[in-house]
């Protein structure tokens, strides 16, 4: 492992400063997948983090590292959901001024949630990339601080904490399925697992449908992708052109990355409320669908699946559990 600007140093500051407030979400074990992958798998239940993602766990360690006075002026972010709930939960918990800046994809029941939080909710372009650049100038000329939904140490250090739970509750894990998108999530994760050992492998799933970050790496660069329409909404969005963080973390850390379709996806959604009664969004259940549909190339013996999250609407969920039912006949 080649030197880093974070470090598990800063992975447990997060977790003495977030403690009170994120919750440390249970490992279950699956009977099901365990069957089915010939390996103990484990699922850790970020769908019953508060606010119904990880996102809270970067998003307070983040806004409980500010100044006084960055405080007092008032933070913004550029969210598909999950994350700007988390930051306007805690930005309402600690009395600081929150703008969540959204896309026209974000779905109601997120928009929803975030408005109940008392934050100042602006859609600001088409896409993620069109909202960012909104978010930039609105930042400058309110004077405010931005809580990067990935590209921020101390966002990438507090999704961080997850691996530490992960290494407290399942010491000889080898191996770590986790959902990609920006990559803040697996970034912290497996900075965390591997600085303890460096062995434990770390599989990055996306979906098929505009995956930034492996289409990223195989460029070797930051490339733009057109963002579509995907069950897994929490992982749609671009990487950022002046990536600083994640590009390169998620690139020397990961040992696989897996692409799974709509199909797979919704399976594994149904999968989850079935075996588990778990509800799971798309983004939430994309490491269960790579390891149902057998997609993992070294998948390991003791793995753990980050079930990333829950905050799913009960239209889409009912849709998704009817397509699954009348092809399973
Ligand atoms: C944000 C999010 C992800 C992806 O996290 P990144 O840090 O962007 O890779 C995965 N699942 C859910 C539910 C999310 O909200």
């Amino acid at each position: 492992m080649t030197t880093n600007d974070i470090t598990l140093r800063d992975i447990y500051q997060a977790r003495r400063r977030i403690v009170g407030t994120v919750t440390k979400t249970p490992l279950v074990e699956s009977q099901a997948l365990s069957e089915l992958a010939g390996a103990r798998v484990r699922i850790k239940l970020e769908n019953l983090q508060v606010t119904g993602s990880f996102k809270l766990r970067g998003a307070s360690n983040k806004i409980m590292s500010l100044t006084d006075k960055e405080r007092e002026r008032g933070v913004i972010t550029v969210s598909s959901g999950n994350h700007g709930r988390a930051v306007a939960y805690i930005s309402q918990k600690l009395g600081v001024r929150a703008v969540i800046v959204i896309s026209e994809p974000v779905p109601e029941n997120k928009r929803q949630s975030i408005r109940k939080l008392g934050a100042e909710l602006i859609v600001g372009g088409k896409d993620y990339d069109q909202a960012l650049i909104f978010a930039d100038r609105l930042k400058e000329e309110r004077g405010l601080t931005m809580v990067h939904a990935f590209d921020d140490p101390q966002v990438i250090a507090g999704q961080g904490t997850i691996g530490l739970e992960l290494i407290e509750d399942f010491p000889e894990i080898d191996t770590a399925i986790v959902p990609l998108s920006g990559g803040g999530l697996i970034s912290g994760i497996a900075l965390c697992l591997k600085s303890i050992h460096p062995a434990i492998r770390v599989i990055g799933v996306s979906m098929e449908r505009g995956p930034a970050m492996v289409e990223s790496l195989k460029a070797g660069k930051i490339v733009e992708i057109l963002e579509e329409p995907t069950l897994a909404d929490a992982l749609a969005g671009g990487l950022n052109l002046d990536n600083a963080y994640t590009f390169r973390m998620a690139g020397e850390y990961m040992d696989e990355t897996v692409l799974v379709s709509e199909e797979e996806i919704a399976a594994g959604m149904a999968f989850a409320l079935e075996e588990h009664h778990l509800v799971l969004e798309g983004g939430g259940a994309v490491g269960i669908a790579a390891l149902l549909y057998e997609k993992v190339e070294k998948a390991g013996e003791r793995i753990a699946i980050v079930a990333s999250g829950g905050n799913v609407s009960t239209p889409v969920l009912l849709e998704v559990m009817a397509r699954q039912q009348n092809r399973n006949g």
